[in-house]
């Protein structure tokens, strides 16, 4: 019986022992050795008695930040990975609401920060490398897990400003996991190429599939993405046949015409893409030229362990027809409930709503935000279960498949990042002459507006911003208004300045 994704490790290392496992720009590293590496980080916590606590993992995207993602889970405690690149005063927000009792990270990053965590212990990579591992210690403790125990907290844009902390188990993963294992045949002959950040829940199933089955992950090195042919010649270089990307990543490849230049075709097989909408127009560009791949569109949000729905697709469209998101994953349920909370009729839009071992533990102490989106089912009135709320509007075809319409709230989708409208708000607000803003989502043209009253040029309100909050949610275009327009609530009337657009 499982009750920890290290089961899956110690699995494919009797499997596997020699065989690589993750690559990075500086290194590869076999399964034992992620196991051996795995069980000092482990001892290294198990030594400081911490069971079931926090741990912050502060580190570039790297093999390094994989191998602790596993030895903090042999350890039975659970970990966040802080995005290194995000603003100093974002990230001491996140270790504000975390309250890491350790921090692991690398001496060279250490000595570029200026947190205020003087009560948490750090401990550094380089140290940890040099530690006797302790197995019997390790596996004592991994024997007291229960699935239901955390194995990771991934932190997301938060409507107030605040980041919201989704929490996961290790039975979501498993399950997760198990699921895409077997619906697209992933194997030890697959070879993944990881787009996805570690703070980004995509990147699950890229890293949690590879060591289940023994696969072989590549960490795609991030300035690729700027530039669709070498990134093609990388996929084709290092024999990658399975991607699972966010579908901004794809489209640039199919708007800069690299698919022309670099056959793919029969070489890359399996093509998965979540996170935001696929629109066909570039999805069919990709079919032209990679006609023998199978493509999924998977859809779902952090706090439902990655993805709930999912569609292969099975039919040609249209470039203006959209893509369904498809149907439940196995041990997941849908319900799509109108404002009434019963479900929805035919042809009728409604909330999607999640059900199963999928479902996140809510968010991390935050009972208040947690209440508001995982509620009763209202369908149930027998005994406690929670459903989600995504706040994703859906309807379903004639063929049975769901089809996502659109937000019922002001969180987006930008470049694939979430983000609430309302955390760039908050950061703009803090700011000197500007009385009041509004930030709205160009659809179309993928920008983020800002409306402001006040005196201020995008770059000067860009160079204050940055500081606050990540470059990805910094605004594409400034409008400056005279007077904020006003409902009849005295709130920002929203359709009056999307006229402006
Ligand atoms: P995240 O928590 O970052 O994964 O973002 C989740 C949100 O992204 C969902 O609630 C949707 O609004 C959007 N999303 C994810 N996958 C898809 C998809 N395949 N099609 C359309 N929107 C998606």
């Amino acid at each position: 019986m499982q009750t920890n994704v290290t089961c899956w490790l110690d699995e494919t290392v009797k499997k596997y022992p020699e065989k690589i496992g993750f690559i990075d720009e500086n290194r590869s590293i076999t399964f034992s050795e992620i196991k051996n590496y795995a069980l000092k980080t482990a001892t290294a916590l198990i030594v400081k008695n911490l069971f079931k606590k926090p741990i912050a993992i502060y580190m570039d995207k790297s093999v390094d930040e994989l191998i602790t993602f596993f030895g903090v889970a042999y350890s039975g405690n659970f970990y966040s990975p802080i995005d290194v690149d995000m603003p100093n005063s974002r990230i001491q927000k996140i270790l504000e609401i975390f309250e890491p009792e350790v921090i692991i990270t690398k001496k060279e990053l250490w000595k570029k920060t200026k947190f205020d965590v003087e009560d948490t212990t750090v401990l550094f990579l380089e140290d940890i490398a040099k530690i006797e591992q302790d197995e019997k210690s390790v596996y004592l403790q991994r024997d007291k897990c229960c699935d239901t125990d955390l194995l990771y907290v991934l932190f997301t844009s938060g409507s107030t400003g605040i980041p919201k902390g989704v929490t996961i188990c290790h039975q979501s993963v498993i399950d997760y996991i198990d699921w895409v294992e077997e619906t697209f045949s992933i194997n030890s002959d697959t070879i993944f190429g990881n787009q996805a950040p570690f703070y980004f829940d995509n990147s699950v199933l890229d890293i949690y599939t590879t060591v289940k089955t023994g696969a072989l992950l590549y960490l795609i090195p991030q300035e690729l993405f700027s530039w669709p042919i070498k990134l093609l010649e990388y996929l084709e270089q290092n024999k990658i046949n399975t991607i699972f990307w966010v579908p901004s990543a794809m489209i640039l490849v199919s708007k800069l015409k690299a698919l022309t230049k670099v056959n793919l075709n029969g070489k890359l097989k399996k093509i998965l893409f979540c996170g935001e909408v696929m629109p066909n127009k570039h999805l069919n560009i990709w079919r032209k030229y990679i006609p023998d791949a199978t493509y999924a569109n998977l859809y779902g949000p952090t706090e439902i362990t990655d993805v709930c729905t999912y569609y292969i697709v099975d039919r040609t469209f249209g470039d203006a027809e959209s893509l369904p998101i498809g149907k439940a994953l196995m041990n997941t349920d849908i319900l799509i409930l109108n404002e009434e909370n019963q479900l929805v009729g035919n042809n009728e839009i409604g909330e999607l709503c999640v059900r199963g071992t999928s479902l996140s533990k809510g968010y991390y102490k935050n009972v208040e935000k947690t209440r508001q989106v995982f509620i009763q089912n209202p369908l149930n009135p027998y005994y406690i279960e929670l459903i989600y709320r995504t706040g994703d509007l859906v309807k379903v075809n004639e063929f049975g498949e769901i089809l996502y319409m659109g937000r019922k709230d002001f969180q987006i989708k930008h470049m694939g990042h979430r983000i609430e409208l309302g955390e760039i708000e908050t950061a703009i607000s803090s700011i000197e002459n500007i009385s009041m803003n509004c930030c709205l989502y160009d659809e179309k043209k993928c920008k983020i507006i800002v409306f402001i009253e006040g005196e201020m040029s995008l770059n000067e309100l860009n160079k204050k911003l940055e500081n606050l909050i990540p470059e990805y949610m910094l605004p594409n275009k400034i409008i400056i208004v005279e007077k904020m327009p006003l409902n009849q609530n005295g709130k920002i009337d929203r359709t009056a300045l999307k006229k402006l657009l």
